[in-house]
């Protein structure tokens, strides 16, 4: 696949990113792609859902699933917009998703290359190609500006449920992208 298609898709999972941070979220997108045709695309609904689990990615591999009737997802491309965590690259394992792109790299949680290489060929019976850094600029923007605001929030004493939802995504992924 070219650059180009890859750069398509990333758009379509930074769209979904943007449409997190709108909810309050941490504004990661996924798209997962069979054959050049979209599957599922979604973004982090954790903190709406009060489900850990509900990461992007793991969102569109249950969406795919249920839709192909098939737990396994062989030939398919995940498309993230943030570097994977250990439950989402180990989801993509049990997926066989064929490759994985990702735009930035998640230097406190990311489980690719950042923390972990959950994904490197032999640790496991099946590991997807990796391709990082596809757009990796605007995705780590968006998430730069996600938590500056969340910041000026939280200094600002907003609603309860805007430190409700900062405190939620402090522990999870604002430090990274600081340290990013
Ligand atoms: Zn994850």
């Amino acid at each position: 696949m070219g650059t180009e298609a890859a750069d398509r898709w990333m758009e379509v999972a930074l769209e979904e990113a943007r449409q997190a941070a709108r909810e309050g979220e941490v504004p990661v997108g996924a798209v997962l792609v069979h054959d050049g045709e979209l599957l599922a695309r979604d973004h982090n609904r954790s903190i709406q859902e009060s489900d850990p689990t509900a990461h992007a990615e793991i969102l569109v591999l249950r969406r795919a699933g249920e839709l192909l009737s098939n737990y396994r997802l062989t030939g398919t491309d995940l498309y993230v917009t943030l570097e994977p965590c250990a439950m989402c690259a180990g989801a993509l394992v049990w997926a066989r998703v064929e490759r994985l792109f990702y735009a930035a790299p998640d230097l406190k949680a990311g489980a690719v290359s950042s923390r972990a290489r959950l994904l490197r060929p032999g640790l496991f019976n099946h590991s997807p190609e990796v391709v990082p850094g596809v757009r990796e600029a605007e995705a780590r923007q968006l998430l730069q500006d996600f938590f500056s605001r969340l910041r000026t929030n939280r200094r600002g004493g907003k609603s309860a449920s805007s430190r409700r939802a900062g405190s939620a995504v402090a522990g999870r992924r604002s430090e990274n992208v600081r340290a990013g």
